[in-house]
């Protein structure tokens, strides 16, 4: 099947897009001004469900609506189209816009390893065991989810430019650096990467016969977006992908490809189980992750279902997180207590299989935080929630369990007042 690109500009040739009310068109346009808007035919024509699109997942996973904005947001916005301001003005309004919406959260430029006292500016170094990689032409996803954390690397204006392209720096810092044993490939979406590309970088760290690096990550959303990716009978460039994956195994790495799953829905056609089980195939894991988030999979059947079809695949389910506070994360945030709940309501619903899960995690600014749980102080009788950093920067607090007062609403670890017993 041919790639087909839909953004902004050219949706109103998606076939289904006839059928929508004008005002929801014209509510797409202005919201996308803002929010970075992008899909494609394989999400369209086999993932969403044109006859309820109001409510449908993958349709508020992909398309921008109007309550993804503030009211005030959304009228300044369609004030100034309507005006027909100049270019340039139009673009100050919705970049004030884009900076409310707290465009860079949780010190994600932060953590940048040095070598020989240079900055690699396209490299997180958090927990001591892992390296993030940000590969120049992974940047960019085969559809944009509206959540997403990472949508200021979508806008020009945003962009911090975080990629880089000399993994043989990268390859140098692991071998400097003993405790590293696992490189995570991250964007964006590296498997957007022609495997040319890709290849190019996994042959030099395969030949550098680092002795300390045991596994290679991809993080990816290409199952849900671009299954093809990994289908020979539709191109041959897929199985170029599928050999190089199959050169890492071969290498004694674990390949293991973190793919991103929101709903059940993206797991049931032929074409990603196809995908799944030709990766599988090739000697990789995979491992799932995704957030919570109101109006996709606020639902504890939802992520059970997903957990269920996820295993019977053979997949390994990972981590549930917490949304970020970024881009629209009020339409899309659940509160902690909400969120342990469907967290915990979905596993009781699964077998076993699925419990490799961990759920649910805010990756805060020191670590990955979980809650495990609200009880009850059995001196005062108040409640509050049972912490543990599942992931610390300082790796001697992994998995020390800690308190913070309950708090029905908040939705981050920060909003969290700490008991008086932590210090
Ligand atoms: C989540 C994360 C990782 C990977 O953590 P795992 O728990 O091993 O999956 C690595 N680095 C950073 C910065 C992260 O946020
Ligand atoms: S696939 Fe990941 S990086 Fe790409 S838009 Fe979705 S959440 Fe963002």
């Amino acid at each position: 099947m041919r790639f087909i690109t839909y953004n902004a500009k050219n949706f109103r040739k998606i076939e289904y897009i006839r059928y929508l009310p004008e005002t929801i068109k014209r509510d797409i346009e202005i919201v996308a001004k803002v929010i970075p808007f992008k899909t494609n035919n394989y999400v369209v024509d086999y993932l969403i469900d044109w006859d309820n699109y109001e409510n449908d997942p993958i349709y508020i996973l992909n398309f921008p609506n109007r309550d993804m904005l503030l009211p005030e947001q959304f009228e300044q916005v369609k004030r100034g189209i309507d005006q027909k301001l100049p270019e340039n003005e139009l673009y100050r309004i919705i970049n004030r816009i884009r900076m409310e919406l707290n465009p860079h959260p949780a010190q994600q430029m932060t953590n940048i390893p040095e070598l020989n006292g240079e900055k690699l500016n396209g490299v997180q170094h958090k927990y001591r065991d892992i390296v993030l990689f940000f590969p120049t032409q992974g940047q960019s996803c085969h559809a944009h989810c509206t959540f997403c954390f990472r949508w200021p690397q979508f806008t020009k204006e945003l962009d911090l430019q975080f990629s880089m392209r000399e993994i043989d720096k990268v390859i140098d810092y692991i071998r400097k650096n003993e405790y590293v044993h696992e490189l995570l490939f991250t964007g964006g979406d590296p498997m957007i990467m022609s495997p040319a590309t890709l290849k190019n970088y996994i042959q030099r760290i395969l030949d550098a016969k680092l002795p300390n690096l045991e596994s290679i990550r991809f993080g990816t959303k290409s199952l849900s977006y671009w299954p093809f990716t990994f289908l020979p009978i539709f191109n041959q460039e897929a199985g170029e992908m599928l050999d190089m994956f199959k050169q890492i195994s071969d290498a004694g790495i674990h390949l293991s490809i973190m793919a991103h799953f929101n709903h059940h829905v993206e797991l049931d056609n032929e074409v990603v189980q196809e995908a799944i089980m030709n990766i599988r195939a090739s000697g990789a894991q995979i491992r799932t992750q995704a957030p919570l988030l109101n109006h996709i999979n606020n639902s504890s059947k939802v992520w059970a279902e997903m957990w269920k079809m996820q295993v019977n695949l053979g997949l390994v389910p990972y981590y549930m997180f917490i949304e970020r506070e970024t881009g629209p994360y009020k339409y899309f945030q659940v509160s902690l207590s909400e969120a342990y709940k469907v967290y915990t309501d979905a596993v009781r619903q699964t077998g076993s299989l699925a419990k490799t899960v961990t759920g649910p995690v805010m990756s805060a600014a020191k670590g990955k935080v979980q809650v495990l749980g609200i009880i009850e102080n059995p001196l005062d009788g108040k409640k509050q929630f049972m912490m543990q950093y599942v992931r610390h920067r300082d790796y001697n607090q992994t998995f020390r369990p800690f308190y913070m007062e309950f708090n029905e609403t908040a939705t981050w670890v920060d909003q969290l007042k700490p008991l008086i017993a932590n210090s």
